[in-house]
């Protein structure tokens, strides 16, 4: 088995999706093909590759709104989180499910926080995880009240105890000084996954809109 891999860019607010197939077995999926969802089906051709599934890391619009389109044009399954309530999948995700894509195989932890059917997608060969609005360069994913920023805690040190240092971080939106990062980087220099415990992490998340400020963060 060989990865093809490609963080593509598909508009909306700097939103990433992502090609992730097999060159062996020319099987592949699309995760979050969003507003472009021409452009991803195209890299698919040029790839060689035949999608099986169109992947969502959860359901929040700007994942899912080119999900229709690029069904249409590859008579892929929509895959997402079982029992989600924005997006009905013809294949139910569940926490700690496998997937095969060709001879690769993929692992989904549900890692809920920012939006309650949000999963983080794991290619464990290549070490490759793909974060979702879970985890970004530099950043975590917005919550609506405090017990929402409680069950992210929860999600995001499950994801840092979980998958190595050296996983690679591949994020739904660029927002950070870099497109991509490694579990470890963030771990040394995330300001949210630096917080030592859950009030830290509480202290900052209020505080953000001035933190950010003074950092000089977009
Ligand atoms: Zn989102």
């Amino acid at each position: 088995m060989q990865l093809i891999f490609e963080q593509i860019r598909a508009g909306g607010d700097r939103n990433f999706g992502y090609l992730l197939g097999d060159r062996d077995t020319k099987q592949g999926v699309l995760i979050d093909p969003s507003y472009s969802p021409e452009a991803f089906v195209q890299r698919c051709r040029d790839q060689e590759l035949t999608i099986t599934h169109v992947i969502n890391t959860h359901g929040h619009a700007d994942h899912t709104n080119g999900n229709a389109r690029a069904v249409e044009l590859t008579a892929a399954r929509v895959a997402a989180f079982a029992d989600s309530l924005l997006v009905s999948p013809d294949l139910g995700l569940v926490d700690e499910q496998e997937l095969p894509v060709g001879n690769l195989r993929l692992q989904f932890l549900h890692v809920p926080g920012h939006c309650p059917d949000h999963l983080v997608v794991y290619e464990p060969s290549w070490r490759v995880l793909i974060t979702g609005d879970l985890l970004f360069v530099g950043k975590v994913g917005g919550t609506a009240n405090d017990d929402d920023a409680r069950i992210e805690w929860a999600s995001l040190q499950r994801v840092l105890d979980r998958f190595p240092d050296d996983a690679t971080v591949w994020p739904g939106h660029d927002y950070g000084v870099r497109p991509s990062s490694t579990i470890r980087l963030e771990r040394d220099t995330n300001p949210f996954l630096r917080c030592p415990d859950l009030t830290a992490f509480m202290t900052l998340k209020r505080n953000w809109p001035s933190v950010k400020q003074r950092l000089g963060l977009k």
